[in-house]
């Protein structure tokens, strides 16, 4: 499991900065979560503006 980001994303880079792990970077249209580096804390999920980050 991990968390992903949907079409959503602006790309304001929020979380990214939020990730402990360093598993989100940025993509060519959005960010992007790295299945195998996350550990589903949640914590970009409180932090994104739109919404785009979601549990899997
Ligand atoms: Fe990083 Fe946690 Fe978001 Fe996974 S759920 S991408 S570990 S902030």
């Amino acid at each position: 499991m991990a968390h992903v980001i949907n079409d959503e994303c602006i790309k304001c880079g929020a979380c990214a900065a939020t990730c402990p792990v360093s598993a989100i970077s940025e993509g060519a249209d959005k960010y992007v979560v790295d299945a195998d580096t996350c550990i589903d804390c949640g914590a970009c999920e409180g932090v994104c503006p739109t919404g785009a980050v979601q549990p899997e």
